[in-house]
């Protein structure tokens, strides 16, 4: 029947990096003058996250959506009005601004996209990639890697706990699953989540930590490569 929803449905990709820099464009630099160390620490920024992003992209043929203006200027991983929105360095009367610069057309790029993929009969795996600090207010994070997602949602539970085991079965890196957040919280995914059912869209939040990157190449790579090779077999693993 034309049109009618076979059970198994072709996947289309989406990889998205909301902390990806931390560029501050030249009309709002006034406001973070002497930051610069600010915005190069894990607050200002994922690093390596970006590289994992784009690492990703292009192992799976995929769209990449990302952003290099700092998450300190405004936070493209939290729903408007949260209180981490932005940061107290960013003038009130300029966050209407920046929502509709940065915020909002990252927002409509993305949804157009999975609204798209979802009406052409794909079901859309979405990760947003990220990286966490290895120690955060003196307390050391117990994971190299963390898969967050919505414990409600079917398919996201499936493809989390079947792409755990087999980073396990490799060994060389442990994760675990919504940790060190819990995917469920404010942020992008849920709010996709909001927008379009369990069965189009699957959405995944990827934490590495910043040890890897911060450690350099080799193996930093080695990192890169065998999480790609894992998620790829935990979708051929799971029913996502
Ligand atoms: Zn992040």
């Amino acid at each position: 029947m034309p049109g009618a929803r076979s059970p198994v449905r072709a996947i289309e990709f989406v990889i998205t990096c909301e902390h990806g820099g931390h560029r501050i464009p030249a009309p709002y630099r006034k406001f973070f003058r002497g930051a610069d160390k600010l915005l190069a620490s894990h607050r200002g920024y994922d690093r390596g996250a970006l590289q994992m992003a784009r690492d990703f992209a292009r192992a799976l043929g995929a769209t990449l959506l990302h952003t290099t203006v700092s998450r300190l200027l405004v936070e493209l991983n939290r729903s408007i009005g949260h209180r981490q929105g932005f940061s107290s360095r960013v003038p009130k009367a300029l966050h209407a601004q920046l929502l509709r610069r940065y915020y909002e057309p990252y927002r409509r790029r993305l949804e157009a996209r999975v609204a798209a993929a979802v009406r052409r009969g794909k079901r859309v795996v979405h990760l947003s990639c990220h990286s966490f600090t290895p120690r955060l207010a003196g307390v050391q994070r117990r994971a190299d890697v963390g898969l967050l997602y919505d414990p409600r949602r079917r398919g996201e539970r499936a493809l989390c706990v079947a792409w755990q085991k087999l980073l396990a079965r490799d060994g060389t890196l442990q994760a675990r699953r919504n940790y060190p957040y819990r995917g469920s919280g404010d942020g992008l995914t849920t709010d996709l989540r909001k927008r379009f059912a369990g069965h189009d869209y699957t959405g995944v939040e990827l934490e590495v930590n910043q040890k890897f990157p911060r450690a350099g190449s080799a193996r930093w790579r080695r990192v890169r490569r065998t999480l790609i090779a894992t998620f790829a077999a935990a979708l051929d693993a799971a029913t996502v």
